[in-house]
């Protein structure tokens, strides 16, 4: 019987496609597809250690998984003779409903729509790749993995915001998190490359893409993490800038002239290292660092600063921290950021050794000296792999 799980990541925008072995935990094909709804298109795609392209307008998300389809039997891989076994869909936000991977049924669908409110960009899209996938493979299960799912367990306080409790309560204001597949993926991973039992490990994770949040997870259960109703709270991003006082939404609205399109529009395209820096992805701000530009030494230093302090709220969180992971883009390669931002801490157990730290690699390993109390971890997070396993679950 066929192993093959299809993953679906379908954005705003964008729609990420990856075939997976479930059997061997490997990707056996993937692909990208960009720029839907604008004149110019693209599609990427990796077979057998062959990169395609195409290039033209990407009318919709229905065209742009045609596409793909297309895209696989011409490059010699036919979906339809392969078998896939099962197609496991990325949802970004499941609100209080969906706590676990889901089996997607037309009321799923239904409950996904009414959760937009809470992800008007993503649940959208994300029921579009719900919808034109079940078109081409309509004999198998689909799974909806939410990225908020990890995170049903905070405790009241940590997912609690303190204002007005009869308001929260009707408009669903709550801290959910996000990127939890990836933050239970590497805390898992974490606990078995330090070959401890899951439920005995406190780790703290960093997951550094161009979205970036931290997690606490004592024993396998999230009990803190940085983002919550969205994903604009908390650490600093590509283009998104973390935590905000509210207040100064509230003096650019009366001073700057500022409506609510226009906040959001700060919020989520002219924040983070971009609003500081004028560039969001990591590795220009440090070329333009190293080459002297002020604006980018001052990103890169709001950046670690911002990570410090979630690490120390973290450690006071937890107690006890015998873990902390750094995974994604920037976590899994920049290893300036690693060093940087737990430098000094050795009086709290953590050491990391500046030369095994700068090491490149793309498997977990530690990068902490033997004298650390606790263990710092360069873990590559798969939130592909994740979503197929949990899809595998049904078949
Ligand atoms: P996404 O959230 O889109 O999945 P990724 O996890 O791919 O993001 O992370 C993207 C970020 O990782 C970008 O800011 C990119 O510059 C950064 N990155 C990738 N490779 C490196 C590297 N070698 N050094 C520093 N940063 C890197």
């Amino acid at each position: 019987m066929s192993r093959l799980v299809l993953v679906i990541n379908s954005g705003s925008s964008s729609i990420k496609y990856e075939l997976v072995d479930v059997a061997r935990e490997r990707a056996v094909a993937s692909g990208l597809v960009e720029q839907i709804g604008e004149p110019q298109g693209r599609l990427t795609h990796e077979y057998d250690g062959r990169t395609s392209e195409w290039q033209g307008e990407v009318t919709d998300h229905t065209h742009g998984l045609t596409l793909a389809y297309r895209t696989f039997a011409e490059t010699g891989l036919d979906l339809d003779e392969a078998g896939v076994a099962a197609v496991g869909h990325r949802i970004v936000h499941g609100g209080k409903v969906f706590t676990q991977p889901t089996l997607i049924t037309p009321e799923v669908v239904e409950t996904i729509d009414r959760l937009a409110d809470l992800a008007p960009l993503h649940n959208p899209a994300n029921i579009i790749g719900i919808e034109v996938a079940r078109e081409h493979f309509p004999d198998v299960p689909h799974v909806g993995v939410f990225d908020t799912g990890f995170f049903h367990t905070l405790p009241p306080a940590a997912a609690a915001y303190a204002i007005d409790a009869d308001v929260a309560e009707e408009y669903g204001v709550q801290r959910y998190g996000f990127h939890g597949t990836s933050h239970e993926y590497v805390s898992e991973e974490t606990a078995r490359l330090l070959g401890r039992p899951r439920d005995e490990v406190n780790t703290i994770v960093l997951h550094l893409g161009n979205g970036a949040s931290a997690s606490a997870v004592r024993g396998g259960v999230a009990v803190e993490t940085s983002m919550g109703l969205t994903p604009l709270e908390g650490l600093v991003m590509g283009t998104r800038p973390g935590d905000v006082d509210p207040g100064v939404l509230l003096h650019l609205g009366r001073h700057a002239g500022m409506d609510i399109a226009d906040i959001d529009e700060l919020l989520n395209r002219r924040s983070g290292l971009k609003g500081l820096s004028g560039v969001n992805d990591f590795r220009t701000v440090t070329e333009r660092r190293e080459a002297g530009d002020p604006r980018a030494a001052l990103a890169y230093d709001v950046y670690v600063h911002r990570l410090r302090k979630y690490v120390g709220a973290y450690m006071a969180v937890l107690g006890r921290v015998d873990a902390i992971t750094f995974t994604a883009g920037v976590g899994e390669n920049a290893a300036s950021v690693r060093e940087d931002a737990l430098a000094g801490l050795e009086g709290y157990g953590i050491e990391v050794d500046p030369a095994v730290n700068r090491v490149r690699g793309d498997h977990g390993r530690v990068v902490s000296t033997a004298a650390s109390k606790t263990a710092v971890l360069v873990v590559p997070t798969n939130e592909e792999l994740a979503i197929a396993k949990a899809a595998w679950e049904f078949v």
